[in-house]
């Protein structure tokens, strides 16, 4: 039977390694590919502007690919249980396709979809190909329960094999017996709205250093390959958090939206290393594509995973509710130049180094605010371009202390650290031009510097730059203490912690070798 097709784009929005989208053109005649704006996924107030933005371009992205196979990106609004069912009579669907999504919300909502399907008499196909592997294999594989080590982690996806190779897109020979039946008011009925017509104030946008879509992801990774010593030789603690160009890849929005699977990815590093010496998991670009396959089993063998409540992994933590501490945080205004400079270019660019999100995490949660890692998830969710469910809510139950990572003595000096890759503070200049006229000794502690040189620097610190809202040094050793009590109450069958055996207590500046 010659199926008509509906393939459901949520995350995915490629055409190359999406296996469902092939299943779609099997035995296909007519095909709709579909995205719908979600009001639940797609509101704003969990996807601040930049998402927004990268979202739109992607979907511009894939509608001029499938243009190129004389098809279209079709457009709709609404809940996705209300919107199928009419879909399904209208076009007269035997057949929908779909890539697998983990996430709780994507899995109520799919077996929803999944079942008015059935009652239209439409068969529903979904694959695997959001992360490397299918995680419910890698939980089977460790009798049922998400392995909550790397070294656990990477013993099943070795015993596994390599993960399966990509497909490639469709060509026009696959789609040559395929039609899109779409009208010339297809823009009207099914276009891509701009973010002036869904309503979003786009004042704020400054230079989209990172453009959405599947071309884009593929022309950069592309590059990234040809860099065959720095591919070769990457380990991720040697990077940088506050260099003025990124110092690993940025392609994580890419693979959250799926512009760029991880598959190929993965792939592609494996072609680059073949017969050349180079760093392994965990710090190789390998093992970040594990870490991120870590926290994804993670997500879906843990419930409750993007809360402290009813989450069995994560310490229970009487963090404190204070919402002018978490205002300046999230609004740079905590008088540390460093931390300020971070959650800056996190607002205006969407995107910040893996270090910098450990040094402003632990500064929110343990180190100094003492506010909740889930008000920081929220945070983050909103902000970044790569804001996804499983890795933000796993890396912050890390860098907060509550999972996976136990070593809660040790704390990121808001100062300290930043100076370890900019002595001079250019990053800090960048972000906060405010600043730029201090000399090197002060830029990370202004308000140590003497009145005549806040003068002189055109910034008097606590009237045109915060004074710090906390003292690191006392604040930190203190929370310290709240935390061993924390882990005191812990129930004794989470405590696999490294921290039980090493009584060790000291602030340093923490190096980030953990990842
Ligand atoms: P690269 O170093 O080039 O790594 C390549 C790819 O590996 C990334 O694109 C990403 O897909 C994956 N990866 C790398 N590091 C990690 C990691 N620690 N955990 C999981 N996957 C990883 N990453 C997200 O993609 N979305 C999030 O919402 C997110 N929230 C985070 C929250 C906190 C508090 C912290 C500390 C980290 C978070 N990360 C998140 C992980 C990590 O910081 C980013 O994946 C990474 O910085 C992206 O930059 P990149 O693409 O240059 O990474």
């Amino acid at each position: 039977m010659a199926h008509t097709c509906i393939h459901w784009f949520r995350k995915g929005l490629r055409l190359h390694d999406n296996p469902a989208l092939m299943a779609a053109l099997r035995d296909c005649k007519e095909i709709y590919p579909v995205f719908i704006l979600d009001p639940y996924l797609h509101n704003d107030t969990c996807v601040g502007i930049n998402r927004w933005r990268f979202l739109i371009g992607a979907l511009k992205d894939l509608d001029c690919s499938l243009k190129k196979l004389n098809s279209r990106l079709f457009v709709l609004r609404g809940k996705p249980e209300d919107v199928f069912p009419k879909l399904f009579d209208k076009w007269k669907v035997t057949k929908l396709t779909y890539e697998y999504d983990t996430e709780p919300y994507s899995l109520s909502r799919d077996k929803t979809v999944t079942k008015l399907a059935k009652e239209h008499g439409v068969e529903v196909i979904y694959k695997v190909s959001h992360t490397l592997y299918d995680i419910d294999r890698i939980i089977e594989e460790n009798n049922g329960k998400a392995p909550l080590t790397y070294n656990r982690m990477q013993a099943i996806v070795n015993s596994l094999g390599p993960p399966k190779r990509p497909v490639p897109a469709p060509s026009a020979e696959d789609m040559k017996d395929v039609k899109t039946p779409y009208s010339e008011d297809h823009e009207k009925n099914y276009g891509i709205p701009t973010l002036e017509e869904l309503g979003l104030d786009t004042s704020s946008l400054t230079e989209e250093l990172f453009p959405g879509g599947e071309q884009e992801a593929l022309k950069r990774i592309d590059e990234h390959m040809t860099r065959t010593a720095w591919v070769c030789s990457f380990e991720k603690p040697q990077t940088s958090p506050n260099s003025l160009m990124p110092s690993t890849t940025v392609l994580s929005p890419y693979v959250t939206f799926g512009c760029l699977s991880a598959r190929t990815f993965w792939w592609r590093l494996t072609e680059v290393y073949q017969g050349k010496k180079h760093s392994s998991p965990p710090v190789s670009l390998h093992g970040q594509l594990l870490w991120r396959e870590f926290f994804y089993t993670a997500s879906v063998g843990i419930p409750n995973f993007n809360k402290m409540e009813g989450n069995p992994v994560c310490t229970q933590v009487d963090w404190d509710t204070n919402s002018e501490y978490l205002t300046a945080w999230r609004e740079a205004r905590t008088g540390f130049p460093f931390i300020d400079a971070i959650m800056t270019q996190l607002r205006q660019e969407g995107w910040i180094h893996h270090l910098a999100r450990h040094a402003v995490a632990c500064f929110l949660t343990r180190g100094d605010l003492w506010i909740s890692w889930e008000e920081g998830q929220r945070v983050f969710e909103e902000l970044l371009l790569d804001g996804d469910w499983a890795l933000n809510a796993g890396n912050w139950q890390w860098l907060s202390a509550s999972a996976f990572f136990h070593q809660f003595f040790r704390v990121y000096s808001p100062i300290a650290f930043g100076k370890k890759t900019d002595k001079n503070g250019a990053y800090i200049k960048k972000y906060l031009p405010l600043l730029k006229k201090f000399p090197p000794e002060y830029i990370y502690e202004p308000w140590k510097a003497p009145r005549s040189i806040q003068q002189a620097a055109g910034c008097i610190v606590g009237k045109d730059y915060p004074l710090p809202i906390v003292q690191h040094e006392i604040i930190s050793k203190k929370n310290i203490q709240r935390m061993k009590l924390a882990y005191a109450k812990r129930s004794t069958d989470t405590a696999d912690s490294p921290s039980k055996k090493k009584g060790m207590q000291k602030t340093c500046i923490c190096d980030g070798l953990m990842l």
